[in-house]
């Protein structure tokens, strides 16, 4: 059985087409500059395929996809019905969607109604949803929110300290992103330490692009570094995560900036970018500080830094930890990072072995024999999450 699972952005959109049977994608791509010209990126075991066609909207790109899926020459399908459903990636459900919901008119309405929470991500998921729609009428699609996993956080972990009527009146809360990340990765987890997830207590560490940290006991959720948007936190690609809430007025003064240039500058040039000047990607990063680029390595510094110090605060939360989990790009392939995060925390009973921390590419236990904390690198995998709980909800 055959479920598509899309990842829709403004101008892109991304998909995986998986095989239930067995859980492996068989197709995935990416359809780009959406609205601009149009790029297709369509991968299976046959190889690439890349093709440059117009896409003047996210309909005209799903087409394009179901035309790479059904071609006789790239494709993997003999026809368009084999899909059976259609899970997508939502990024923000507020306190609406405590869990992935089968799309009906209804829950459209209700996704629209938190996209001020997210004016970026929800519309165009919004987009790619009505795309699919008009494609592929009739088959089952399900939302998949990126905050549901966090709707089990505590109100002393969700309460910003600021005017409760601005909680009641505009939603102002934390949220946490990532969700499905976290959610796998710490299920991955509890299987690896063979106990019961009501007896484990885990710090899941997503480091990509957009970085996040969760504290999850007892399998759920109970507290995350991002917020109300996914600009909180940590030091980030791009994102400068936690500062003084009254550096963003200073800004404003001394650069004479609007409040939308300075939340551009926040989003789009700070984080390991803004320190280091150089890049947002840490492979470039690594490569400028060996060279002797000091604000590259002061960059790395901040990142580990941090990521240190939000795995001590959620062990104190938790009262407790039993392992600690690095996932997505920089946290499944930068042994260097890992290293120095673990450096900071010996104290809390953590130890890697050098060599295993070398390996890369599979889920693995990177700690020496003798720690009192385990630490393990799990590659993520989001769209079988979001493929998983499609299945579950249509109940296929
Ligand atoms: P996203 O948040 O966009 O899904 P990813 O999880 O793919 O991002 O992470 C992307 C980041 O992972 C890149 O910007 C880069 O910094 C980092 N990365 C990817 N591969 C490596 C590598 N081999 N070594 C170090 N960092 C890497």
């Amino acid at each position: 059985m055959y479920i598509l699972v899309i990842n829709a952005g403004s101008s892109s959109l991304k998909y995986q087409l998986l095989d239930m049977t067995n859980e492996s994608a068989i197709a995935k791509g990416l359809c780009e500059r959406i609205g601009i010209d149009g790029r297709l990126v369509h991968e299976t075991e046959k190889g690439k395929h890349t093709a440059d066609c117009a896409m003047p909207d996210h309909a005209a790109a799903m087409e394009i996809v179901i035309a790479a899926l059904l071609d006789a020459n790239h494709g993997v399908l003999k026809s368009k019905d084999e899909i059976k459903a259609v899970g997508h990636r939502v990024v923000h459900g507020g306190e609406t969607f405590t869990a992935s919901a089968q799309i009906t008119d209804e829950i459209e309405a209700a996704i629209e109604s938190v996209s001020d929470l997210a004016p970026l991500h929800n519309p165009p998921n919004l987009t790619g949803i009505r795309a699919c729609k008009k494609q592929m009428p009739g088959v089952p699609q399900v939302a998949v929110f990126d905050t549901a996993f966090h709707q089990t956080m505590p109100e002393k972990a969700y309460l910003y300290a600021i005017d409760y009527d601005l909680y009641k009146k505009h939603k102002i809360r934390r949220y946490g992103f990532h969700g499905t990340s976290h959610k796998y990765v710490s299920e991955r987890a509890v299987d690896m330490l063979g106990k019961p997830a009501s007896q484990l207590k885990i710090v899941t560490c997503h480091l990509g692009n957009g970085v996040s940290l969760c504290a999850v006991n007892g399998g759920v959720s109970v507290d995350t570094s991002m917020g109300m948007t996914p600009l909180e936190g940590l030091a980030m690609g791009t994102r400068c995560g936690d500062i003084d809430p009254a550096v963003v007025q200073y800004i404003m003064e001394k650069e004479c900036i609007s409040a939308q240039q300075a939340g551009d500058m926040l989003n789009k040039k700070s984080g390991v970018l803004g320190i280091s000047g150089v890049s947002s990607d840490f492979r470039d990063l690594c490569a400028a500080a060996n060279e002797g680029n000091e604000r590259a390595a002061a960059a790395m510094e901040v990142f580990a830094y941090r990521v240190a110090g939000y795995v001590g605060r959620y062990a104190a939360c938790m009262n407790g930890l039993d392992a600690v989990v690095f996932t997505a790009g920089i946290g499944e392939n930068d042994c260097g990072i890992r290293e120095k995060v673990c450096a900071y925390l010996t104290w809390f009973g953590i130890e890697i072995d050098p060599a295993k921390n070398a390996k890369r590419g599979e889920a693995l236990d990177i700690s020496t024999p003798s720690a009192k904390v385990r630490v393990l690198v799990i590659p993520t995998n989001e769209e079988l999450v979001i493929a998983r709980d499609t299945k579950a909800i249509l109940k296929f």
